[in-house]
This record gives structure tokens, C-alpha cells and sequence, in this order.
């Protein structure tokens, strides 16, 4: 409320003498004050991203502390095809992956990947979807089998079943090409195909979802080729400010807190509580 009350303070001051001046318009006014608050009703939104602006699944935070209940994915999933490459080794405009067949991911978060491989060739950089989506019963499967290898330590490799940010539908590994067939690794990071995924991805609606700095937050290993589908408004607020969604989830649910407290009608922000699991 304070900025409110600040920045319409800021207008009351500035338009008149901007008016007078006659060298600012209204719109450039409001672009310096730079108000980043939405207004529900009588209740100000206190946070750089508009509920409209924000679907509460493509949010969803997924770790070993917010577990996700065994059926939860984000819904529509579709099946990426399998392309193959022209005779003169182009690719089909919109085809940019030969995948293992089976592959899934939700539609949005498909429809934005594709955009972006075809915006990373047009760049001169080949990327392969290795992993998509992943169900509960999947990483119960991969968990178990890694700890058996692992003699039963956790190594932090594969997330606990409810805990990987592949079951929400939203999430996928993407390498360079020529990584197709190696095991990755934290060194892919200086791949240019991953420095450019780390620059453009959020114009798509990704984020990087494990980044190198956040791993005392995170819990999970740096891995360049995670991405995640939150939406192009979230995407952005989180990369351009070098958050993790860990980061994010906490700055909403405070957001969501004090909006509720100021009299915000719940019904506008149940969809995007989430409350840690007991452990
Ligand atoms: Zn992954």
C-alpha cells in the first residue's frame, strides 16, 4: 500500500509540472513511476506479476518439500513426434527434434519449446529434447533404482517420487545436438546452445530451473538443460531478476499472505496456495 500511495503521490507531483512542460505524455509518466501494482476490487496485488498474467499450474512449485500428490500433471499432455530431417539435413520448419517416442509435455509448455528450438536455429543452434514428461510412478522407479546403485545414498541426482519437476508436465531436459548421446553434466553450461537457452529462454516462458548459484536453495545439482514452463510475465520477472522458482514460490506466498490480510477476496488466490508437505 505504501507504494501506492507513494507513486500516486509521485503523479500528483509530476503531471502537473510534466503537462506545463509539455515534454512528457501520460504513458511516459506512468513508465517512470513504474507502478508494478494490480488492484483487485479495493485490495492492492503487492506483487510484479498480474494474477491474470499467471496460470496457478504453470507455478506449481515441485521439490522434496512441496510434494506433489501421485496423480497431479499439468493438463493437456501431447505427445512430441518424432521428426526426421529433410534429405539435405534441414529441418522442417516447426520440426526440431527427433525424440524417443512417447515423449509428452503439456500443450503450452510444447507449443513454447517448439517456438524456441525454432528460435535457437534461426540463431545457427541445434537443441534435442532428451526428457519430458515424467510420472510419479517413472521416478518412484528411477529413485529406487538410483539409491540401489548408489549402495542407498541419495546423491541428489533424482528428485524423490512427487518431488521432480518432470511429473508437472512442465518440465524438460534440453541439450545441444552433439550431447544427444552423453551422459550430462554441470560442464554443458558453457555450451553456446546452453549460454543462448540461458539468455532467450524467458522470452519463451522458461526458466532455467536449476541454476548454478541456487544449489543451497535449490537442493538439486546445477543443470543448464532443465527448463521449466512457467509462462512469459513469470519467466521473465524470474530470470531478468536471478531468482530461482523456490525463490518465486516464497516472494508469492508472502504476496498471496498479505493480500488475504488486506481483505483480497480468496477466491482469486486459493488456486495458487501451496503449503509444504508434513515430512
Ligand atoms: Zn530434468
Amino acid at each position: 500500500m505504501k507504494r501506492l500511495i507513494c507513486a500516486l503521490f509521485a503523479v500528483m507531483l509530476l503531471v502537473p509540472a510534466a503537462l506545463a512542460d509539455g515534454d512528457l505524455s501520460i504513458e511516459e509518466i506512468v513508465e517512470v513511476i513504474d507502478l508494478d501494482a494490480t488492484v483487485y476490487g479495493d485490495t492492492v496485488w503487492d506483487f510484479p506479476v498480474a494474477l491474470e498474467d499467471m496460470e496457478p499450474d504453470f507455478v506449481v512449485l515441485a521439490n522434496k518439500h512441496y510434494l506433489l500428490d501421485s496423480k497431479f500433471v499439468c493438463k493437456p499432455l501431447v505427445k512430441i513426434k518424432s521428426m526426421s530431417l529433410n534429405k539435405d539435413g534441414s529441418k522442417k520448419s516447426g520440426d526440431m527434434y527427433v525424440v524417443s517416442k512417447g515423449m509428452e509435455l503439456n500443450e503450452t509448455c510444447a507449443q513454447a519449446l517448439i517456438a524456441m528450438a525454432d528460435g535457437a536455429r534461426a540463431d545457427g543452434y541445434n537443441l534435442y529434447l532428451k526428457s519430458a514428461y515424467r510420472s510419479y510412478q517413472t521416478q518412484n522407479t528411477m529413485y529406487y533404482n538410483r539409491l540401489k546403485k548408489n549402495k542407498g545414498k541419495d546423491d541428489g541426482w533424482v528428485s524423490k517420487p512427487g518431488a521432480s519437476d518432470h511429473q508437472t508436465g512442465l518440465g524438460c531436459d534440453v541439450v545441444p545436438r552433439s550431447w544427444r548421446d552423453k551422459s550430462m553434466n554441470g560442464k554443458m553450461g558453457k555450451e553456446p546452445e546452453c549460454i543462448w537457452m540461458a539468455e532467450h529462454c524467458q522470452e519463451y516462458g522458461f526458466i532455467l530451473r536449476y541454476p548454478s548459484d541456487k544449489e543451497d536453495v535449490t537442493e538439486i545439482n546445477y543443470e543448464p538443460w532443465h527448463l521449466r514452463y512457467v509462462g512469459i510475465p513469470a519467466a521473465t520477472y524470474i530470470m531478468e531478476n536471478g531468482l530461482c522458482l523456490e525463490e518465486f514460490n516464497e516472494q508469492l506466498q508472502a504476496a498471496i499472505g498479505k493480500f488475504l490480510e488486506d481483505g483480497g477476496d480468496p477466491q482469486l488466490v486459493n488456486a495458487y496456495i501451496q503449503e509444504p508437505a508434513e515430512q
